[in-house]
């Protein structure tokens, strides 16, 4: 495993090469950028490959293919992953990807960007929110996968080899799923796990732009280890990486795709992959340390109070559950004080999930 960049080392590199144009001087010799290798294809500097992946059936389900393109710049820099479609049915960033095979222009590049235009291509296809239509796995609860393992366990592997243990850097685009709204915000991996890669990850959650921002603290093995999202794995792998969410209800509004787009441009100037001044930073942004999740305890039919983002106090109703001969159940309110982020939009939900994520604020930027 190759040790991460630190933040400062980083920011040398980026500051050292730009401008370097498509070679890189050794003895006073300009030597070619050497092709970027992924899946056993070569890409030459200043030039953009779309590579699919393969994925082989498996005993009990079809072949598929993770589509990628990588863009490797003309200049040298940091690698960057861009990870869209873990969530077939959250559509935006997979819209938004479609938008980058355009803006992303590999001559200008000073570094490599790994796309992942749709991760799970048969979540997407057959239209189906959350899970594998096959397998019925939850793609972002399986890596870092395994290569003989189901169709979702195998789409992981892919990622974690192909794309997380390639990058410098990760960002994982989302939105609220099919019946989930939400409010965007970013998600930042630090604590005791991820303390090195903190420093980046605050500048690439940041650069989005978003006015909501949530540290997720990675304390323990166990926090990394269970149920492990395609974050989590990057951090296990040491990386720099960030949770971004933007849309809601299984749409694809343009501002909603138009957002991701924006803020992808932004992050490519602040990393100085791009030429170009960065935004300025908004004054306006809400921290939030961790979250809380009230959960339902019957299954049934769900009511919430609302489906925007807002604050709340402990015991403030969050919503109802009755049964489906229109009794009331269950009132599920809120355990702390705190700003609802997303949610469940009803009307289905089962007794163990969660209605709503609560951010917990923090007393100033984290
Ligand atoms: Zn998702």
């Amino acid at each position: 495993m190759r040790l991460p960049l630190s933040p400062l080392a980083l920011g040398a590199v980026a500051a050292l090469v730009v401008g370097m144009g498509p070679g890189v001087r050794v003895n006073g010799h300009v030597q070619p950028r050497a092709p970027f290798m992924l899946a056993g294809q070569g890409v030459s500097a200043g030039q953009r490959a779309d590579i699919d992946i393969p994925v082989p059936a498996g005993p009990a389900d079809p072949a598929t293919i993770v589509p990628v393109t990588v863009f490797h710049g003309a200049g040298a820099g940091p690698v960057l992953a861009l990870t869209a479609g873990v969530h077939g049915y959250e559509f935006p960033p997979i819209l938004a990807g479609q938008q980058l095979l355009t803006r992303i222009d590999p001559g200008r590049l000073a570094g490599t960007v790994i796309l992942v235009r749709l991760a799970h291509v048969a979540a997407f296809e057959h239209r189906v929110p959350y899970v594998n239509p096959f397998d019925r796995r939850n793609l972002n609860r399986v890596f870092p996968g395994k290569a003989d393992g189901t169709q979702t366990e195998h789409i992981a592997w892919v990622l974690t080899r192909e794309v997380i243990r390639r990058s410098d850097l990760h960002v994982e685009l989302h939105s609220g799923d099919g019946a989930e709204w939400l409010e965007a915000f970013a998600g930042i991996y630090g604590g005791r796990l991820a303390a090195a890669q903190y420093a980046r990850s605050r500048d690439i959650g940041l650069a989005f732009g978003l006015q909501n921002i949530v540290k997720y603290s990675m304390e323990t093995q166990a926090q990394v280890d269970s149920g492990r999202s395609l974050n989590r794995q990057a951090v296990a792998d040491g990386k720099p990486t960030v949770l971004i969410e933007i849309g809601e209800n299984g749409r694809r509004d343009a501002s909603f795709v138009d957002a991701i787009v924006k803020g992808v441009d932004n992050l490519l100037r602040v990393l100085k992959m791009m030429p170009g001044a960065p935004d300025p930073s908004r004054a306006d942004l809400r921290w939030f340390e961790g979250t809380a999740d009230p959960t339902a305890t019957v299954t049934g039919i769900y009511t919430p109070v609302a489906t925007t983002g807002r604050t709340v106090r402990k015991g403030d109703l969050i919503g109802t559950v009755t049964d489906y001969a229109g009794r009331e159940r269950e009132r599920i309110v809120s355990p702390v004080d705190g700003y609802v982020m997303y949610g469940l939009t009803g009307p289905p939900v089962r007794a163990g999930e969660a209605v709503v994520t609560i951010g917990i604020p923090a007393k100033g930027p984290l």
